[in-house]
């Protein structure tokens, strides 16, 4: 009997020791920038100070070409990373970039697009695939149904028109849709978000989606009057997909849209799209439906 307790103690040191190194391991987080109607160069920043504030991503920021320029040295090794975090709107990839980046996030590589990365690309077919529905990009009735909520599910609206638009900058409440996802576990059912764009009338195949999270803005106000999508989830392939619409950031003096709501589920997206769930705790600062949050810096606290 002496013999397999002695087995036992090495094991369980393995277990210990494989479980520690695990918690240590970062996830290798690629942000690809460089090309948007919106202030990239501090908001991709700001995204990499939230991934590697974390403690959990080791994040890297790399720069396409400019609008117009030569794209044929844009060739990042996808294969390094854990998940791909747009921060981009702007011209194609070459070809052979683009297959490897479908074939990453086919294999089950993670990916997170924010607010006018699901503007970029209305013609790349994968591309609306991954992010579920888009804006803009010359998207229409062509590219699938407009998207939104009623009645405790995602409808679908098939008439024409063009996909994207949004009204006046507002703060608008969240609402909570799938409290059981991980992203949204431990959330509260409604929360306040900072003056930000609500997209709406954002079209897309919409295939393999769920719908996490809604907010809505009144017609006089530019809005749909519906409750928009703002939180999605995707899979593509073996590939997850996290899409949050918020994070608008117009100027270089103002990134306040990436307020404690944006911070936390796009963390919360970024660990999900890696492993398919989430152990980050809910801060007790979190919003709740009547106050904004704004955490300066860059840092979620406990
Ligand atoms: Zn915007």
């Amino acid at each position: 009997m002496k013999k397999p307790f002695k087995l036992l103690i090495p094991l369980f040191l393995v277990i210990v020791s494989l479980s520690f190194s695990a918690k240590a391991q970062k996830y290798e987080a690629l942000i690809i920038t460089g090309q948007n109607n919106h202030y990239w160069q501090g908001s991709s920043v700001v995204i990499e100070g939230i991934l590697n504030n974390s403690g959990m991503f080791n994040a890297t920021i790399v720069t396409t070409p400019s609008k117009g320029e030569d794209m044929s040295g844009f060739q990042p090794d996808f294969s390094k990373y854990d998940l791909i975090c747009l921060d981009y709107n702007g011209d194609h990839w070459p070809e052979n970039t683009k297959a490897n980046f479908v074939d990453f996030i086919k294999k089950g590589g993670g990916l997170v697009v924010f607010h006018a990365s699901d503007n970029s690309w209305g013609d790349w077919e994968e591309y609306n695939r991954m992010i579920g529905v888009g804006g803009w990009g010359n998207r229409t009735e062509a590219h699938g149904p407009i998207i939104y909520w009623e009645d405790g599910k995602f409808k679908k609206d098939k008439s024409p028109g063009k996909g994207g638009r949004h009204g006046k900058q507002d703060e608008f409440i969240v609402h909570t849709r799938m409290p059981d996802h991980p992203i949204m576990r431990g959330l509260p059912t409604q929360w306040l978000h900072t003056k930000d764009e609500l997209y709406h009338s954002l079209r897309g195949p919409a295939k393999r989606m769920k719908v996490l999270a809604t907010a809505s803005q009144p017609k006089d106000r530019g809005g749909s009057g519906r409750q928009e999508p703002v939180l999605m989830v995707i899979k593509y392939g073996k590939g997850r997909v996290f899409h949050s619409v918020m994070g608008h950031t117009g100027n270089k003096h103002n990134n306040t849209t990436l307020d404690a709501g944006f911070m936390t589920t796009y963390l919360r997206g970024a660990e999900w799209v890696v492993t398919g769930d989430v152990t980050q705790k809910v801060s007790g600062d979190f919003p709740d439906a009547q106050t904004v949050k704004i955490w300066e810096d860059m840092k979620v606290p406990e």
